[in-house]
């Protein structure tokens, strides 16, 4: 099947499963997780329909955005975010999915403030307690936010999450109903410049689980693009690296 035709499919999937939770078709956004993708199956991909964009490595993303910036696309960050590469994130991204600590809400917010403007985030957070994972873990997600609503070039407009890797639909949607309930929390506790207005959860595989527990966003690789050749473990590392856990702590 053709991108055209695979992203088709997947709109209709997104559709009916909106309607079945009595939800309209167009209130769910449909990011394309592009990683490995070339720009010219993405530039396919955006003729055919689809406005958001969403890459995994800073370098990988940046090279693709200077052949594809003159399209009418979004373009979302959603992996994990080096502190040195904020500089680079910030040269295309229209939002970030994945800030998880408070050492990058920082960083962010220093260049921001050298650039002068704001930026549309969402907190990722580790619903599938999963060591390997980055996200803030679901205890610490609510005082996270608390602290990143004080960087005012921060507009936190919702939450972020990958579900567990697993054929168990229970476990999975177990993920995305933690998600969901950190959403709703936050929208009680109506803080200052805090927004949630969307919930990033679903890709290929779960997506119909994600939105059946209140997904507004979901982000969908496979289904439109076809299996990926480069494993996913260069995009989530199995391990995560010294640096990372030195600058977690
Ligand atoms: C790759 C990726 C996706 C999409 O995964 P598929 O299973 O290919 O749909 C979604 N979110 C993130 C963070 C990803 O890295």
């Amino acid at each position: 099947m053709s991108i055209k035709e695979n992203l088709e499919a997947v709109k209709q999937n997104i559709a009916a499963t909106a309607r079945r939770v009595g939800k309209r078709p167009e209130d769910i956004v449909l990011l394309m997780a592009t990683k490995t993708v070339a720009p010219e199956r993405i530039r396919e991909a955006i003729h055919a329909g689809g406005h958001i964009i969403g890459e995994n490595k800073v370098q990988e993303a940046l090279k693709k955005y200077e052949v594809l910036k003159g399209e009418e696309a979004e373009w979302h960050f959603i992996g994990h975010l080096q502190t040195n590469k904020v500089k680079d994130a910030l040269k295309f991204a229209d939002m970030i999915h994945s800030v998880d600590r408070l050492s990058l809400a920082e960083k962010l917010d220093h260049r921001l403030q050298q650039e002068g403007r704001c930026l549309d985030i969402l907190v990722q957070v580790n619903t599938s307690h999963e060591e390997s994972k980055y996200g803030v873990a679901p205890e610490e997600a609510i005082s996270l936010v608390r602290q990143i609503a004080g960087y005012n070039t921060l507009k936190i407009q919702g939450l972020m999450t990958i579900g567990l890797f697993t054929k168990d639909e229970v476990k999975i949607r177990k993920c995305f109903k933690t998600l969901k309930e950190i959403y709703d929390a936050l929208i009680k506790e109506d803080i200052d410049r805090v927004n949630m207005k969307y919930l990033s959860m679903g890709m290929s595989g779960d997506y119909q689980i994600a939105i059946e527990e209140g997904a507004n966003m979901v982000r969908i690789g496979t289904a439109i693009f076809g299996v990926r050749t480069t494993p996913d473990a260069y995009y989530w590392p199995s391990e995560k690296t010294d640096a990372d856990r030195a600058e977690q702590r």
